[in-house]
């Protein structure tokens, strides 16, 4: 057998009339018609090469073809590797000479300017896939008989070398088995209580963790449908809502919805659970949204390295700025990042976990994957956390965003925090810059809420008596907006490079 593939499938085995996804603008896709067209993906790419342990990559446009394509590749029994549709040509040729795919899926606009970077990878067919669906590998699908036996793949074979979101340096391919997804994927239909009823509207991109493994595949192992929407836009959300029940999101889904008039009571009626990860959300966000619609919203902590490790309650309380409770069969602890010894609750340090979740590796980078996987399993994720006496995980920071000033550790969301809270301030971000006599600098880059109402003068004076001296920000620099990746990520990196001479 074909462990993800049958996982699944089996919940529509039978059932395959039942609708799997609706779109605007398009038929409904109903369940026989996915997986028909993913065997046909499949038969393409056996015709064109793929054979099972190879890798399949894509840069294509969201479309339910592309989702086709995905499980095509799983049937087939190679590796899915889906890249960022933002990348250009010059990335594209690092991820394809590191990937070294078999079969290149990109949009035909594209095509020409990746075509010689794909030869140069030795990929032996490239082919094209566009925002509706079409190209020449819709065609060779179209083209095969029907009825694809599923290539035999177990526990661990690899499905899916998905690359990380390169927040805090290049991205890393990671290596995820058949049963890494599907392990975590039945554990979150479980924990959030996903059934056929369910109707979830999927705005996400699919080349990201949250997108594919969250919200496509615990839909696919509910048996529920997807309302497929190509990108985030307020409106088509709201116009999807009455006819939805359940939502995922990165934090900016939430605000920028909050700023939507039509987001109301009535509106969310219909709703059963908004989710919310991939970055921190801010408890005034969580407050607001309850306000609004009287939905709490769930926020659930996940890397691409592991799909999803913790999860706020179902019932019970969410607590705004924690990411809840170890998911089932999951183990979460927090070490000293100096000694590796285990914290005690209400400590911060290290997050390090364990389970069927976690990955198999770096493609191509055993060295760090020895230096993040320790012999007994646990995986050290670089972010830093502490666990509540009663349990709650609360996400402090990323390690490498840990500013050492003087010898003394400031954790940026603390400061954060406290600017966030000023009149004026959208939100903050507090780096560490060079120094020449504390080796780090505390610098804040704040977003205002409008052109000139934030004084970075009165910034320093409102945190003078609020925190320690060696917390308060040094430099203070306000901009519009923070930089943020795809994925809504504030990208520190950048900021660091921004303004590294600050202190020089
Ligand atoms: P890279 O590893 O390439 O630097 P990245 O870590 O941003 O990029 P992802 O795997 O997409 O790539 O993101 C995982 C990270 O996102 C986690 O390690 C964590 O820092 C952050 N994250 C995810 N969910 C949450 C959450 N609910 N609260 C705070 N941080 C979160
Ligand atoms: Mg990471």
């Amino acid at each position: 057998g074909n462990l993800l593939a049958a996982a699944l499938r089996a919940p529509s085995a039978g059932d395959e009339g039942r609708v799997f996804a609706t779109q605007v603008g398009r038929p409904d896709l109903t369940y026989g018609a996915l997986w028909d067209g993913g065997e046909r993906m499949a038969a393409a790419l056996v015709a064109l090469g793929v054979k099972p342990g190879d890798r399949v990559a894509m840069q294509a446009e969201k479309s339910l073809e592309a989702v086709q394509l995905y499980l095509g590749v799983v049937l087939a029994g190679a590796a899915f590797l889906p890249l960022n549709t933002a990348y250009v040509p010059a990335e594209i040729e690092y991820f394809l000479g590191d990937a070294e795919p078999t079969v290149f899926v990109c949009d035909p606009a594209a095509l020409a300017a990746l075509e010689p970077i794909a030869a140069k990878a030795g990929v032996a067919a490239v082919m094209t896939l566009d925002a509706d669906g079409e190209g020449t590998m819709a065609d060779a699908a179209a083209a095969q008989a029907p009825g694809f036996a599923a290539a035999a793949r177990g526990a661990d074979d690899l499905a899916c070398i998905l690359y990380t979101s390169g927040t805090t340096g290049r991205s890393k391919g990671a290596m995820l088995t058949h049963s890494n997804l599907a392990s975590n994927a039945e554990t979150l239909r479980d924990y959030w209580r996903f059934t056929p009823a369910d109707r979830l509207i999927h705005a996400l991109p699919i080349f990201h963790a949250h997108g594919l493994y969250v919200a496509l595949n615990v839909t696919l192992v509910a048996g529920g449908a997807l309302i497929f929407q190509p990108k985030f836009d307020p409106d088509a959300v709201l116009a999807a809502m009455p006819a939805a029940t359940a939502l995922m999101g990165v934090p900016t889904f939430y605000t920028r919805l909050l700023d939507h008039p039509g987001m109301t009571r009535e509106a969310a009626a219909g709703m059963r659970l908004f989710v919310s990860g991939s970055a921190p959300m801010l408890a005034e966000t969580h407050a607001r949204w309850t306000e609004a619609t009287g939905h709490r919203i769930l926020e659930r902590y996940g890397m691409t390295e592991t799909s999803m490790n913790a999860s706020n309650p179902y019932d019970g309380d969410r607590r705004p700025g924690t990411v809840g409770f170890p998911l089932p069969g999951v183990e979460i602890i927090i070490t000293d990042p100096e000694t590796g010894a285990q914290m005690q609750a209400g400590e911060t340090g290290m997050l390090e976990v364990r389970g069927p979740n976690v990955f198999k590796g770096y493609w191509r980078m055993p060295e760090k994957t020895a230096e993040e996987k320790r012999e007994n399993g646990f995986f050290i994720t670089g972010d830093l956390a502490q666990i509540s006496e009663d349990g709650y995980v609360s996400i402090v920071g990323r390690a490498k965003d840990l500013v050492i000033s003087g010898g003394y550790n400031v954790y940026p969301k603390e400061v954060e925090g406290l600017i966030d809270d000023l009149p004026g301030v959208k939100e903050s971000a507090v780096i560490g810059l060079p120094h020449a006599d504390f080796g780090e600098g505390v610098a804040a880059v704040i977003a205002e809420t409008a052109p000139g109402s934030v004084d970075a003068e009165a910034v320093k004076a409102a945190l003078r008596d609020r925190i320690a001296r060696y917390k308060q920000p040094r430099a203070v620099f306000v901009v519009a907006e923070l930089p943020r990746n795809t994925m809504g990520k504030v990208q520190k990196n950048v900021l660091r490079e921004t303004y590294k001479d600050a202190f020089a």
